[in-house]
């Protein structure tokens, strides 16, 4: 039977890798994007050229009426939702005091809320099916911290803490619930960063190297198959080997 995932922000970057990666491993895939209609549907059309199901879907996670919508085409498409890949995401780099109000909520409501947004649908799925999975995209700046990005790292913080709580509140329903926790990984979102400040990272790295999305989408790979079955709650590094 196909199992249907939903993963948001799979437009670009880690989503798309992780949403090419789930088709491959029999997941009919709901490419979520919120203004990037071309990119996602190219994603939606590799996965089909592949031999795999998916389409693409406008919707921002932030908003809760989207975010029904989201889950009602994908089951209605596919069947109901087995597997929510929380990827979308924002970043801002910048002082905590040039950070304006709007600055502020927007990082939380669509680093921390769309997460929280999302998971909830997924369990109003999920809960009567007792099965289902949920893997959230943290950032190893959620364990660590980063300068000039203290509101995403709270964001991610609090993604990590939600994975926790939120993993022994499910379990009984047979719903896992884990975090994967990126290092640094060769993205739109890295698009700002110089080529010396990569090379200072990359040294820092003791794998020497970026990351890639693919490396990324192998884990929440990982996570969503049934060989990772009695893994709830954990926080899955891809980071290089970077000690955090
Ligand atoms: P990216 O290349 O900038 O892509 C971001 C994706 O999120 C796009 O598909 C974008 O859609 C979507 N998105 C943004 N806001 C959205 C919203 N409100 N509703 C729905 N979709 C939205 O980012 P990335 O580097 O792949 O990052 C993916 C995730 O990994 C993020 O959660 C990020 O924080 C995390 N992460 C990244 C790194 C890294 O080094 N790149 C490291 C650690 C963690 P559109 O194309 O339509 O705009």
């Amino acid at each position: 039977m196909t199992k249907t995932a939903i993963v948001t922000g799979a437009s670009r970057g880690i989503g798309a890798a992780c949403a090419v990666e789930l088709a491959r491993i029999g997941y009919a895939v709901a490419v979520n994007y919120r203004v990037n209609k071309n990119a996602a549907e190219k994603v939606a059309e590799r996965i089909v050229s592949e031999g795999g199901q998916a389409f693409a879907f406008c919707a921002d996670i932030s908003v809760p009426e989207e975010v029904s919508a989201l889950f009602d085409a994908a089951a209605k498409r596919f069947g109901s939702v087995s597997l929510l890949v929380n990827n979308a995401g924002i970043s801002h780099i910048g002082l905590l005091q040039d950070m304006t109000d709007a600055d502020i909520r927007r990082q939380l409501e669509v680093n921390l809320m769309g997460a929280i947004i999302c998971s909830r649908e997924a369990a109003k799925q999920m809960v009567p099916q007792k099965s289902g999975s949920i893997i959230n995209i943290a950032s190893m700046w959620g364990e660590v911290g980063a300068s000039c990005e203290a509101v995403y790292s709270a964001c991610k913080a609090g993604i990590i803490g939600f994975t926790k709580a939120l993993a022994k509140e499910l379990g009984p329903s047979g719903i896992r619930v884990n975090c994967v926790s990126p290092g640094v990984i060769r993205t739109d979102m890295n698009s700002e960063l110089t080529e010396d400040t990569l090379r200072e990272l990359t040294d820092e790295t003791p794998l020497l190297r970026i990351g890639s999305p693919e490396d990324v989408a192998k884990a929440v790979a990982f996570l969503s198959r049934d060989e990772s079955s009695f893994i709830t709650g954990q926080i899955l590094p891809v980071n290089g080997g970077i000690t955090v």
